[in-house]
Order: structure tokens, then sequence, then C-alpha cells
């Protein structure tokens, strides 16, 4: 099987890389944090020391890193992904980050004979874990089958959204609906509570009628309504807010480029701020059913 670069091991790098090790692929790891590195190399990864050591001798990389500014400098750096790849290698990042930096860094690749993807992806830290993850994927259709036996290892559904940055733009309209859901399910629970009724009971209620949604599925905002996830404990890991505020403005940039009102997206995006303004940003989205 081919050898795999994983670069950037946190809520989400972290178990994908755990899965195409299970799958039988040869992984060598690197990350800026201590701790991750440790869990993959005791699942038996190999361990870099740099960026550069990591993608060296590896057939395929794949990068899974918070945003824009981290995936630009990390690619085309100094001593960077571009700078130190093996020629030809196949270039997967799952980051979500903006279309306009997918585009460039993907022109900058292939420009030295590199095939790249923005293969960013749906499902949260579940998804990742039990390898049911969706790849909403950018770039060429030869590319993508290149890719398929590595994603498949990672998830169930794989969609082609079009050309180059085309996988970013399907992931921010995905994630802005999933903002605006989050906040409709928190008002709708909160609202149920405070007028008497138990939050389980309404939200199996909702969950079987016409406001169902995958918040109330399998990301309930409430704590103790459902066992698995963050709000029932403490919101930690996750989906962090700080997350969701980004990916919101990236929506907000996309709406700019492409002049479409966004009203909700926007009024999202405001709220999220106010939530990571007042000190919450690390814990999940769904946290901010606390400030509502
Ligand atoms: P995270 O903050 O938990 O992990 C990011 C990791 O990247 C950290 O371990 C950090 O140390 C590492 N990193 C940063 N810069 C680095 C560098 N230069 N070199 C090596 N490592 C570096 O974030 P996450 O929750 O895993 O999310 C990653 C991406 O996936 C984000 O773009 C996010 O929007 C997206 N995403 C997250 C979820 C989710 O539920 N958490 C779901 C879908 C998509």
């Amino acid at each position: 099987m081919q050898p795999i670069a994983f670069i950037g091991l946190g809520n989400m790098g972290a178990p994908m890389a755990l899965n195409l090790l299970k799958a039988g692929f040869p992984l060598r790891v690197f990350d800026l944090a201590a701790e991750p590195l440790r869990r993959l190399a005791e699942a038996g990864a190999q361990v870099a020391s740099s960026p550069a050591d990591a993608v060296a001798s590896a057939e395929i990389v794949i990068t899974m890193l918070p945003a824009s500014k981290h995936v630009r400098s990390l690619y085309l750096g100094d001593a960077g992904v571009l700078a130190s790849a093996k020629p030809g290698a196949l270039l997967i990042d799952c980051s979500t980050i903006a279309a306009d930096a997918a585009r460039d860094v993907a022109a900058a690749a292939t420009a030295l004979g590199y095939t790249m993807i923005d293969a960013p992806v749906s499902g949260g830290t579940g998804g990742a874990t039990a390898g049911t993850l969706t790849f909403i994927v950018g770039g060429t259709a030869e590319a993508l089958e290149r890719a398929r036996p590595a994603l498949s290892a990672m998830g169930k559904n794989i969609f082609h959204a079009g050309g180059s940055g085309a996988g970013q733009v399907a992931k921010i309209c995905n994630n802005m609906l999933l903002g605006v859901q989050m906040i409709g399910t928190i008002e709708a629970i909160n609202l149920g509570v405070a007028s008497g009724v138990d939050a389980k009971v309404l939200s199996e209620i909702m969950a079987k009628s016409s406001g169902r949604n995958w918040t109330l599925e399998v990301y309930n905002p409430w704590p103790g309504v459902m066992e698995t996830a963050p709000a029932s404990r403490g919101y930690a890991g996750g989906f962090g807010s700080d997350l969701m505020l980004k990916d919101l403005g990236l929506a907000a940039e996309a709406a700019e480029t492409a002049q479409q009102p966004i009203a909700l997206g926007a009024l999202a995006r405001e709220l999220y701020k106010q939530h990571s303004e007042a000190g919450h940003g690390a814990l999940d989205f769904s946290s901010l059913r606390e400030q509502a």
C-alpha cells in the first residue's frame, strides 16, 4: 500500500490517521503538539521530526489544519510540503479553508508537477472516529480516483463538487446551514424547557417531526439528552466554536464575492463572534446554548 504522510493530528486528524493505519497504510505523521504524536506512535505510525521529514518519501500527503493561513504556510513556506514532497506525489488537503486559498495552493502545487485536491470533510469527530466521514472534493476526476483508496479508509461518502476550490465552496455552504440549524435547535429547546417541557422529550418529538435536523439527531446541544454529544461532556472536544466562527467568516467572504445575500448566515456569525469574545471559542459549537 502507498506510504502516506499525515500532518495535523487534532480532533479530526488524529482519528482519521488512526483509520488509515487500521486499513494498513504505512503512515508517517507530524503535528506541532507532542501528545497526538505519542498516541499515533503507540498505534504504529512513524513520527516525523518536521513537515519535510514527514513528506519526503510519501506517495500521498494528507493535511488537516485549522485555517487558510496554516495551509498556506505549511505548503508554500520554506521547507514546506511543496519544497519537500516526492516528485509527482498526490496532495490532499482536508482542512476547511477559503476556496481562494485552496485554489492558490493547488495552482502552486500543479506548477511543480504535483496533483492536488481540496477534500474538506463533514461528519464531525464521531464520523472521523467511525471512519464514516463525507469527503467533498474539488479537483480533477483523475485526482479523485487516485485519492479514493485513502479517502475510503476514512469515510463513507465521497462527492466530486467540481474543479479546484469547489469542495471548499460546498463545505462552507453546508457549515453555514449547520451553524444556522444549531442556533435554531438551541432556541427551540430553550423555549420548550422555559415553558415547562422536558428537553429530552421535546428533542425526541422534534427529531421525528418537521423540525428534524442533524443537530437533533446526533449532536443535541442540551446536556444529558445524548450521551455521545459534546454537550454531555462539558462541551469539550467536538467542533470548536472558533472553527464555526471561521467557517461563517468564509461564508461571508464567499457571499460578498458572489454578491449573494446571507441574512441568517450573517446573524449566526455575529452570535458566534459574541460567544468567542465571551471566552468560549475553544468549546464545542453547541456550547452557544449557554449564552442563548
Ligand atoms: P484542531 O484545532 O483540533 O487540530 C488542528 C491540528 O493542527 C492541531 O493538532 C495543531 O497542532 C495542528 N497544526 C496546526 N498548524 C500546524 C502545522 N504548521 N504543522 C503541523 N500541525 C499543525 O482542529 P480540528 O477540529 O481537527 O479541525 C481541523 C480542520 O477540520 C478545520 O479546518 C476544521 O474547520 C475542519 N473540520 C472540523 C470538524 C470537527 O468536528 N472538529 C468537522 C469538519 C471539519
